[in-house]
């Protein structure tokens, strides 16, 4: 290839537009890394309308990691105690259809489960939603979009009547007050980040940033109100927003009577979160409190931003709910520059939940226990009626409870790396060794997940496939393949269709391209909310990026807004009798409180530089040198009294698990608490696997586990 490629940035859910150059293009100097070697490079997009040519770290150093260990043919064993062995696709595939029906015939579909990603593409995710829950009749399809973004589904689900984030990053530049919780959004998602002061700098508005989180974080650093509360506080906090507010009488008194249900039970819970009660709870002083509540009252548009800190927790659903509540309370929602936004981890968890890529789900929105939206997908998957079970199927965590019981007798997992992302690690490990048969399909090798695996498949990439990706704020980007894949590797989708079509399932799975995969997909997104119908990959290819809804009367021509279309904006939501549902709740608090045994609460995340689990970024020389070593920020005062210094090694203890590392003192985390950043698995030089000490304790409505955060005792290891 010669030319330049515009494409979507793969790692997470901003979804910046990408221009990939070849190592050499005619007239211009070859591209080479530090040994010389020709490589290709990646730029910002100007032309994207979610990035507009921004870029950090990950999308600029991408193409270093495009062939660095890469898995290139099939390979099988028959024991985990045996290396791998090179075979034929025919052999892998012969193996994993023989195993299926085995175990369909010998324990039921139910023994079957997939496990997939948010890095996978919707052609992949679709085609693997016909596989298991229609062909195979399980809806045991989770992804690892369970353990980031499933509170945001559910809590969305309940408020509104459907998924999908109301807002776009148009808002970011339109609102009055940004109201960030449980997002470190200059170091997660740092191109959002840069867009919101960009613009206001630059235009000089006047805007509010109020940033809740534990930590001082880069995010927390340019607020003009950071509420450092104490982990699990944050429900209290968001009542205790709402009592002052309903007190001073600042509320939208008309939208609530005309446009949402349940105030009434709402506003007799948030009366008992008085502020002096609340400030000591929460960790903070009244006047701070007192201060958000001003900021949503004079603020004329109130935009709220979220992600891991408020949806990787026992109580992720009811945060969300309660978030919401502010909204619907101050009537900020369906207008420019207000609503609750959810920010995705993945880049295309989006894609993911409009394909149906969780266990309760469907394609289209649509949910495997309504019996009307079982029988449409059944019609357009050309299936008899009662294919698809009304039963949602196994969520995350349950899949690994489910090998450790033993009820599961077939385990494939796409694109992801549980044996580092899982909860509860060690009780994880057992359960993937326990596993009898275990399919791994992804593009590198080695990952800490494929030493549990009996077979191994070989992925093509982002940029080794057609495919299409949908962000945050529901823009769709057609990627196209502007590189061969590695060896043997194969996109997802043609593995999944493949198993499909030696299931005898010829037709269903009769795709020839990726294009027409997202043409059937897309059909079953007619006349819901997030209808894309009207999008196609040459659509995509010939006008660029385009958000939804797009249903198939609109045009290029009759698009009014292509690129800051909200949802809700005729205040009519998707719910029953068109009402958006207040919902009251109580907060509870943490599941593992600190106690005497073990009294500091650890709380988790992500660093600039690392994306999730390093198979990518951990290839990559500018990352790994700007992140060498996880390290456990301290307080001053607690390390002091534990008589360690920055730079010393320790050893954490929760009471599953214990990991060693460095300690670095920082005043920016409080006092009892820690942090400890995600990426490190048992592959990485001083790996200090961090959910060797998180449990698996989950929301009860989202079933996402709470991954932010457990409690701990630390040692000092003296003389290492
Ligand atoms: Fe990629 Fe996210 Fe960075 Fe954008 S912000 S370049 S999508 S990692």
């Amino acid at each position: 290839m010669t030319e330049v490629a515009k494409t979507l940035c793969p790692y997470c859910g901003v979804g910046c537009g990408l221009e990939v150059l070849p190592p050499a293009s005619p007239g211009k100097a070859v591209h080479r890394d530090s040994q010389g070697n020709p490589v290709w490079q990646a730029r910002g997009d100007r032309a994207h309308p979610s990035s507009q040519g921004m870029v950090c770290v990950k999308g600029a150093t991408l193409p270093e990691a495009l062939d660095k260990d890469r898995l290139k043919y099939p390979m099988m064993r028959d024991s985990l105690d045996q290396p791998f062995k090179r075979v034929s696709w025919a052999a892998a595939f012969d193996r994993i259809v023989e195993q299926l029906q085995r175990v369909r015939q010998t324990q039921g579909p139910e023994a079957i489960c997939m496990y997939g990603s948010g890095q996978l593409q919707s052609e992949d995710y679709y085609v693997a939603q016909k596989l298991l829950k229609g062909c195979l009749g399980t809806n045991n399809f989770d992804a690892n979009s369970r353990l980031c973004m499933s509170s945001a589904v559910s809590g969305y689900i309940q408020s509104f009547g459907s998924d999908g984030p109301p807002c776009c990053y148009a808002d970011l530049e339109l609102t009055d007050c940004a109201f960030l919780i449980g997002t470190n959004t200059a170091e997660c998602h740092p191109i959002i980040f840069n867009r919101f002061r960009k613009y206001h700098k630059k235009n000089k508005r006047k805007v509010k940033l109020v940033v809740v989180d534990p930590r001082r974080t880069e995010t927390a650093k340019d607020a003009d109100l950071h509420l450092a509360i104490r982990p699990g506080t944050d429900i209290t906090l968001l009542n205790g927003i709402a009592h002052i507010l309903l007190k001073q009488g600042q509320i939208n008194a008309l939208f609530i009577d005309e446009c949402t249900t349940g105030f009434t039970e709402y506003a007799e819970v948030v009366s008992h979160y008085p502020p002096a009660q609340v400030a000591q709870v929460c960790g903070i002083s009244v006047q701070d409190l007192e201060t958000a509540a001003q900021y949503w009252a004079e603020s004329e548009r109130v935009l709220s931003l979220w992600s891991m800190g408020v949806n990787q927790s026992s109580e992720g659903t009811a945060k969300v709910r309660t978030i919401i509540n502010l909204h619907l309370m101050t009537g900020n929602i369906g207008k420019p520059g207000a609503g609750p936004f959810s920010l995705t981890g993945q880049p295309n968890a989006m894609g993911g939940r409009e394909a149906g890529g969780l266990a309760h789900i469907l394609p289209g929105y649509r949910l495997v226990k309504d019996p009307w939206h079982r029988q449409q997908v059944e019609q357009v998957w050309q299936l008899p009626p009662g294919s698809i079970s009304p039963e949602p199927g196994l969520a995350a965590w349950d899949m690994m409870l489910g090998l450790e019981y033993g009820q599961v007798g077939f385990f494939w997992i796409a694109a992801t790396n549980p044996a580092v992302s899982m909860p509860d690690l060690e009780r994880t490990k057992a359960a993937l060794r326990k596993s009898p048969f275990t399919v791994y399909q992804d593009a590198y090798f080695p990952t800490e997940t494929a030493d549990f695996a009996h077979v191994l498949l070989p992925a093509a990439q982002w940029s080794e496939k057609p495919g299409v990706m949908t962000n945050s704020e529901r823009m769709v980007t057609y990627c196209p393949a502007f590189r061969l894949p590695p060896g043997e590797a194969k996109a997802d989708w043609e593995i999944f269709a493949e198993v499909g079509r030696r299931l005898g399932f010829e037709s269903q799975f009769a795709f020839e391209s990726s294009a027409q995969v997202y043409d059937e997909f897309v059909q079953l997104t007619q006349g819901r909310l997030c209808d894309m119908s009207g999008i196609s990959h040459q659509r995509l290819a010939d006008v660029g990026p385009i958000q939804w809804p797009c249903p198939v009367s609109e045009t290029a021509e009759t698009a009014v807004d292509k690129h800051d279309k909200r949802l809700y904006t005729n205040l009519w939501f998707a719910t029953p009798d068109g009402r958006a549902r207040f919902a009251a709740f109580h907060a509870q608090g943490l599941a593992e409180p600190p106690d005497a045994d073990y009294p500091f609460v650890m709380t988790t995340g992500r660093l600039y530089g690392h994306w999730h689990t390093q198979s990518r970024t951990g290839r990559v020389e500018k990352i790994t040198k700007m992140h060498p070593a996880p390290l456990l920020e301290m307080n001053p005062r607690d390390a002091q009294k534990l008589e360690i210094q920055s730079g010393e090694w320790v050893e954490v203890r929760s009471p599953r698990g214990s990991v060693k590392l460095r300690v670095q003192v920082t005043q920016n985390i409080k006092r009892g608490t820690l942090f400890m950043p995600m990426h490190w698995g048992f592959l990485w030089a001083e790996a200090a696997e961090c959910n060797a000490l998180t449990h698996a304790q989950s929301c009860p409505m989202s079933l996402q586990p709470e991954l932010k955060a457990c409690a701990v005792q630390v040692w000092p290891l003296s003389g290492e």
